[in-house]
């Protein structure tokens, strides 16, 4: 079956204090889309990477590709509303029977091994979710003004790649958009299909804060 990776880079980013959007960052000398690319075209998976960009940052993105000469085949589509709506318009060009791995562009440490064991897990049992477990305790807010305890041994923090066969997704991207769509892995779900985790890696961190990048590139010098 044919493998493809949708890279979701449609968000303005505005939780970190800069004009420039998170992706084009720059980590070690590239901006954080370039590492991510990278990790995706390295796995043994070798998918076909369609990367959902905000209509407005096609031309500056070209252009960044250009100065660092960036050579890795990938095809550009355009962003869309919601996070859900970027993935929609990536799913768009997948006109066949294949395996899909959905991945946030500002998770640029994410390993090619990760990459390729989401896509044998998605192919064996539908799909494959990344996910860690909270070192944490954990609390819930409750409607007193309170919070109550959780028990953290129960708790898996989302990242991506969410991987999964095309026809779960083509069915689940039918819905109409809600607010708890906060990954792919919930819109399959309420779709009515079983979510199975991967455990993932501590180091596929989500740049959001001004932190994380500093922290990405020490994890990257590793
Ligand atoms: O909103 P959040 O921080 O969870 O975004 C996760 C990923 O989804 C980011 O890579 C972001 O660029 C992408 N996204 C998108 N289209 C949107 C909103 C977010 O592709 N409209």
């Amino acid at each position: 079956m044919k493998h493809y990776a949708i890279i979701v880079a449609g968000g303005k980013g505005n939780r970190m204090n800069r004009d420039i959007p998170k992706q084009f960052l720059e980590l070690d000398g590239k901006p954080v889309l370039m590492h991510t690319i990278e990790a995706f075209h390295r796995s043994a998976a070798q998918p076909e990477i369609i990367l959902v960009l905000n209509i407005l940052q096609h031309q500056f993105w070209a252009a960044l590709c250009a100065t660092h000469r960036f050579n890795i085949p990938h095809q550009v589509i355009e962003g869309g509303q919601e996070r859900f709506d970027s993935v929609k318009n990536g799913l768009q060009v997948i006109n066949t029977e294949a395996v899909v791995a959905i991945h946030d562009a500002v998770r640029p440490l994410v390993s090619p091994e990760l990459v390729q064991a989401s896509f044998e897990m998605a192919m064996e049992k539908g799909n494959a979710i990344a996910a860690i477990q909270p070192v944490d305790s954990v609390r819930i807010r409750n409607n007193e003004g309170g919070s109550s305890a959780l028990n953290r041994d129960e708790l898996y923090l989302i990242q991506t790649p969410q991987t999964f066969l095309s026809s779960q997704l083509n069915q689940a991207y039918q819905q109409v958009y809600s607010k708890e769509f906060t990954d792919d892995a919930s819109v399959v779900e309420r779709a009515g299909f079983g979510i199975h985790i991967l455990p993932g890696e501590r180091s596929n961190i989500k740049i959001t804060y001004e932190q994380d990048l500093e922290l990405a590139s020490f994890l990257l010098k590793r």
